[in-house]
């Protein structure tokens, strides 16, 4: 099921520029309407429930329906992200509630290097090997067919 705003919930992100939803959507679905400041999904058949809306926006106000092979029929996913670590609440059909924390980085933010550290890494864009390869692998030379 697409993605949709909850009206009570949602803030507009108090009128900025760009909302956090517009901001983070990879297919430029979320909208802002300015006269109500809610934001809504302006072609949820486009929605492939990636759940970045749901991930960022800073009052839980987005909702995906959770899919069955993570939570059961009926049931609702909520995340709560912190700069390290992100809470999924899930609520079940029966009302029971539980919630886990997994890290989401290990850098501190700001910190990641692009390139992995990699040595190897490389802009060959001719080459068969992956960015990385063949450091990454740990193998000097891939098996070849
Ligand atoms: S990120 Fe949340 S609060 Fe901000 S506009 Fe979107 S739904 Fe509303
Ligand atoms: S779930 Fe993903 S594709 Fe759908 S509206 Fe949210 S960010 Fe866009």
């Amino acid at each position: 099921m697409p993605s949709y705003v909850i009206t009570e919930k949602c803030d507009g992100c108090k009128a900025l520029d760009k909302t956090a939803c517009q901001y983070i959507c990879p297919n430029d679905l979320m909208v802002l309407d300015k006269e109500t400041m809610k934001a809504y999904n302006q072609d949820p058949a486009m929605c492939w429930e990636c759940m970045c809306c749901v991930k960022i926006c800073p009052v839980q106000a987005m909702e995906v329906r959770g899919y069955a092979d993570f939570v059961p029929l009926g049931g609702f996913v909520t995340p709560l992200r912190s700069s390290d670590s992100i809470l999924w609440t899930v609520k079940f059909r029966n009302g029971t509630l539980k919630r886990f924390k997994f890290p989401i980085r290990t850098t501190e933010e700001g910190t990641a290097v692009p390139d992995g550290g990699y040595a190897s890494a490389s802009d060959d864009l001719v080459s068969p090997l992956l960015f990385t390869e063949p450091e990454s692998t740990k193998c000097a030379e891939l098996p070849k067919v």
